[in-house]
C-alpha cells in the first residue's frame, strides 16, 4: 500500500500534522518512537499553551495522543532509520526492518538533548547522569545534585528538583544565566539553589554511580571538585535528522532549511515542521502550528501532482 502521507514524529508538530492530514482525508501513517517528544522532559507545569492555564506535561501528552487517535490515521510505534525517494515515491525504513511507502513525508522529529561531551558523561548515563528532570528527578530525593545549563530548562529543572533534593547547584558556562527573570526568582525562593557562573565542566566522576564533578572557574582557571550524586544536563538540543540527511539542506545549527510558507524542503514532497527545522522560536504552540501548516501544504502538493 502507498500512503498519501507519512509523518515522522509524535511530538506537537507531528500530532497536529496528523490531525490536519486526517481531516483533509489524506491516507496517513504516523511513525514515532513515542508520544509527546520534548514535552515529556518538562519538569514543571506548562503555562503557555492556549486553552490550558496550567497543565502537566503528562496530561497534555495524553490529550494530544487521544485527539490524534480519534482520527482516521495509522500509527506505528517505531524509529525511522532512512528515508529514500525514488521517482515520485518515498520509502521509509524503520528499525524493525519494515518499509513503508508514501507520496509525501513530513519530518517532525524534533530534537534530542545535546551532550556535554566530557569524560564520564556517557559512562554514567542512568547512573547519576540524566537529561530529563521530569523523568529522573524523584530518584534523587534528599541528595545534592548539579544542573548544567543556566537557561530556562536548567532553572525549571532546578525548581522541580527542589521538591525532592537537598541542594541544587546550577552551573552556567557563561558569565551570567540566560533564564527568564520569573524562573530566576522562583529558583531563589527555594533557598536550595546555588548558581555558579563561568563554570566549565571538565569531568564527571564516580565509582558505580556519580559522586562528583570537576569544573574550571573560567576567570581564575582554578579547578574545583563539586561533591554531588546527580548531574542533570540541560544545555539545549540537537535536531534529530540522521535518517533524512541526503534529501535536505541544513543551516549552521543542523536544522533543516524549509520554505517558510509551506514547510517544504529542497526535495519536492518532503516537508518538515517543528523544532527540527530552521524556523524561529522553539515552542509547543509554534511546533503545532507548523505541523498544521505542513499538512495543509501536503494536501495542496498532492492535488497539484494528481
Ligand atoms: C525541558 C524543556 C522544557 C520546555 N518547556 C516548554 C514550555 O513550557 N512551553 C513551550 O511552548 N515549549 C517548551 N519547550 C519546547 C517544546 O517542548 C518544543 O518546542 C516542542 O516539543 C517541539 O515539538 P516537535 O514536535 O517539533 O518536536 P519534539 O517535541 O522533539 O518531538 C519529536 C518527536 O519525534 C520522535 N522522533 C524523533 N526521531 C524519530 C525517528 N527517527 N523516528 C520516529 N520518531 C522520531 C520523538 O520520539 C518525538 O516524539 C520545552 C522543551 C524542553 C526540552
Amino acid at each position: 500500500m502507498i500512503y498519501d502521507l507519512i509523518i515522522i514524529g509524535g511530538g506537537p508538530a507531528g500530532i497536529a500534522a496528523g490531525i490536519y492530514a486526517a481531516r483533509q482525508r489524506l491516507n496517513t501513517l504516523l511513525i514515532t518512537k513515542e508520544f509527546g517528544g520534548q514535552i515529556a522532559r518538562k519538569a514543571v507545569a506548562i503555562e503557555n499553551y492556549p486553552g490550558f492555564e496550567s497543565v502537566s506535561s503528562l496530561d497534555l501528552i495524553r490529550k494530544f495522543e487521544k485527539h490524534l487517535k480519534k482520527q482516521k490515521i495509522d500509527v506505528k510505534l517505531d524509529f525511522a532509520v532512512k528515508v529514500r525517494k525514488t521517482g515520485n515515491f518515498f520509502s521509509i525504513l524503520v528499525k524493525s526492518k519494515q518499509k513503508f511507502q508514501s507520496q509525501a513525508v513530513i519530518v517532525a522529529s524534533g530534537a534530542d538533548p545535546r551532550f556535554l561531551e566530557v569524560p564520564g558523561e556517557k559512562e554514567f548515563i542512568g547512573k547519576g547522569v540524566s537529561y530529563c528532570v521530569a523523568c529522573d528527578g524523584p530518584l534523587y530525593s534528599g541528595k545534592e545534585v548539579a544542573v548544567i545549563g543556566g537557561g530556562n530548562s536548567g532553572f525549571e529543572g532546578a525548581i522541580a528538583l527542589s521538591n525532592y533534593t537537598k541542594k541544587i547547584y546550577i552551573l552556567e558556562y557563561g558569565p551570567k544565566v540566560l533564564a527568564d527573570k520569573t524562573n530566576q526568582e522562583l529558583a531563589q525562593k527555594t533557598d536550595k539553589v546555588e548558581v555558579i557562573t563561568n563554570a566549565a565542566v571538565k569531568k564527571i566522576r564516580g565509582k558505580n554511580f556519580v559522586n562528583s564533578l570537576i569544573y574550571q572557574d573560567q576567570k581564575s582557571k582554578k579547578l574545583n571538585d563539586l561533591a554531588i550524586e546527580g548531574v542533570f544536563i540541560e544545555i539545549g538540543s540537537q535536531p534529530a535528522t540522521s535518517f533524512v540527511k541526503d534529501l535536505v539542506d541544513f543551516n549552521e545549527k543542523d536544522e533543516i532549511i524549509v520554505n517558510f510558507k509551506t514547510g517544504e524542503t529542497r526535495t519536492p514532497g518532503l516537508f518538515s515542521a517543528g523544532d527540527v527545522n530552521n524556523l524561529s522560536f522553539k515552542q509547543i504552540v509554534i511546533a503545532a502550528g507548523e505541523g498544521a501548516k505542513a499538512a495543509m501544504a501536503v494536501s495542496n502538493y498532492l492535488q497539484r501532482n494528481k
